[in-house]
């Protein structure tokens, strides 16, 4: 894959220029502290290209994100989100999205969960991560034992509606993470015991 920034000739070592092929950033342009222009580069005592603000000096770290969220689970049915927003508008999703400053794991995917599906439930054990290194993210799925069937999903989702495996509509998921998760989950229920899983998505 390609940088998504042009890189300035001349300030990468080879090895340096690999790793940056191998792990895509986001771009600043702009520095966050001064708006001043920011140019990639290595700084001292480091071995990745960085923003580095061309006026003030800040240099900006990129890392990857969580995403996190549940396979809300009813008798042998899951619950799908169908999206109204981008990306992905009108597939069908778990609960999840980007973790928020100040909470914990297993709070983001409570949040998620009621804020997606508007849901009564009772968050259970973590069931999968998945590395998604090309978007610089990882995906963490709780498993979550709905309390009823009622469901007030918020306006980030058309409608919220429970499946059996022969029901789920596989090609219309939004992500690879929730295909891979609910594979996980109904091979794992097949088996009656829910394990933990980590893969790393390509
Ligand atoms: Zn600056």
């Amino acid at each position: 894959m390609m940088p998504r920034s042009p890189v300035k000739p001349g300030l990468a070592s080879g090895a340096a220029a690999t790793l940056k092929l191998m792990h895509p950033t986001r771009t600043y342009r702009h520095c966050r502290s001064c708006g001043g222009a920011t140019e990639y580069m290595v700084p001292a005592d480091d071995n990745r290209h960085r923003a580095v603000c061309s006026l003030c000096a800040t240099v900006h770290y990129e890392n990857p994100l969580n995403v996190v969220g549940t396979v809300p689970v009813w008798g042998d049915q899951v619950l799908l989100c169908r999206r109204n927003i981008e990306p992905r508008h009108g597939f069908w999703t778990l609960p999840a999205g980007f973790m928020e400053m100040g909470e914990t794991l297993a709070e983001g995917a409570i949040r998620e969960t009621v804020e997606e599906a508007g849901a009564n439930f009772e968050l259970k054990s973590l069931f999968s991560l998945l590395n998604v290194v090309r978007a610089g993210q990882v995906h963490v799925f709780y498993i979550a034992e709905l309390s009823d069937t009622q469901f007030a999903p918020g306006p980030e989702t058309i409608e919220a509606q429970l499946f059996h495996e022969h029901e789920v509509p596989w090609d219309d998921l939004a992500f690879r993470t929730v295909h891979e998760t609910l594979k996980r989950y109904f091979d794992d229920r097949r088996k009656g015991q829910l394990g933990f899983h980590c893969a790393d998505i390509e």
